[in-house]
């Protein structure tokens, strides 16, 4: 059985949380407000009330939903997504979000915003008005933070990300050669990644923007003996790492242990109800960010730029009566919720 080596590497979240807090401090994008905003949040959730604060104080926005790495846990080799709903249709529709819809969503909240997350289960940087979007956000006093496989993160792209303001992008590194790297990552020549990961710092170091880089290290049995390697790549570089369990559905479940073995926390409450807000791209007003895997999510409400107010949907009927299920009778009252085992809103483990 694998097992994620405990302590100093389980994983860096606390301090990815305080050095984006310090940044968005010292840039300017974290207000009275915000603050306030923040607590009264985080007190409805305590308290469970059936009214949240004025608005979410973090946004995930699914710009798009294809991928160019063809994870194995997450699609099959073409690139089809899997449904995590068991009673669903079986697969995920693609699409892209329209530029403007991602900066009325960023414009409607940025009051409020204390970070602006910029991908759900796609690749980011395959979006085209990737920066454009950055750039919108950080105008806009709203810290922004991406995850991505890194295979795209040539020079051009990495110079028009930082210089439109990125605060956090998290890399997925998950083997040190090429072998290990493929067992789960179909796509991608992971020497041509630590170069892009290189070359990135360079650029940072030399523009002096002070992107935060977080490398993750999805751990498993097959690559656990990597993993010192990646760990030496990052003091070299002087990047934070994190580690998380693998998960080992759709090829590996012979090879690997279940993801969690975990009683399911039924009667623990959701943070994400009262904190965050996930848009997918085709508008869908949704509950979390599970619920882009999940077809035929409930929906809040179906945005439609420049007329939706999402202040008004976030203590509006839908959301509300989603709490009040959630207080209630808890997650298992809930069948996308029935099986979660998330906790928080942040990374996922
Ligand atoms: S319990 Fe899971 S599925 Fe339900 S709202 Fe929370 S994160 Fe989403």
């Amino acid at each position: 059985m694998a097992t994620v080596p405990r302590g100093f590497f389980r994983n860096q979240y606390t301090l990815v949380h305080l050095k984006i807090l310090l940044r968005a401090v010292l840039s300017g994008k974290i207000t009275v407000r915000k603050m306030w905003n923040w607590m009264r949040c985080n007190l409805a959730y305590l308290l469970q009330r059936e009214t949240s604060g004025a608005a979410p104080y973090m946004v995930s926005i699914e710009l798009w939903n294809e991928c160019n790495a063809d994870c194995v846990f997450c699609r099959d080799a073409k690139g089809v997504i899997y449904d995590v709903n068991p009673g669903g249709v079986g697969t995920i529709e693609k699409g892209r979000m329209p530029m403007e819809m991602a900066k009325d969503i960023i414009l409607q909240l940025k009051d409020y915003l204390l970070v602006a997350v910029l991908y759900t289960n796609g690749e980011p940087l395959m979006y085209k008005d990737l920066a454009e979007v950055i750039r919108f956000a950080t105008d806009h006093r709203v810290p922004t933070i991406i995850a991505s496989n890194g295979i795209l993160l040539d020079e051009k792209r990495s110079q028009a990300i930082l210089a439109a303001g990125l605060d956090l992008i998290k890399i997925q590194l998950s083997g040190f050669y090429q072998e290990t790297y493929s067992v789960q990552i179909r796509k991608g020549n992971v020497e041509q990644l630590k170069q892009n990961i290189r070359d990135f710092i360079r650029l940072r170091n030399e523009g002096r923007y002070g992107t935060i880089v977080l490398i993750d290290y999805i751990y498993y049995n097959y690559n656990k003996h990597e993993f010192p390697l990646v760990k030496k790549f990052c003091e070299e570089l002087g990047l934070m790492l994190s580690i998380r369990p693998g998960n080992p559905k759709h090829g590996l479940e012979d090879k690997e242990p279940p993801l969690s073995t975990e009683k399911l926390p039924l009667e623990i409450s959701c943070d994400w109800l009262w904190k965050g807000m996930q848009v997918n791209y085709n508008g869908d007003v949704l509950q979390c960010c599970e619920a882009v895997v999940w077809s035929k999510p409930p929906v809040y409400e179906k945005f439609q730029t420049q007329k939706s107010r999402l202040i008004e949907v976030w203590n509006g009927p839908a959301a509300t009566s989603t709490r009040n299920l959630m207080t209630t009778k808890g997650r298992g009252s809930m069948p996308m919720c029935a099986g979660c085992l998330r906790k928080g809103i942040s990374f996922k483990w």
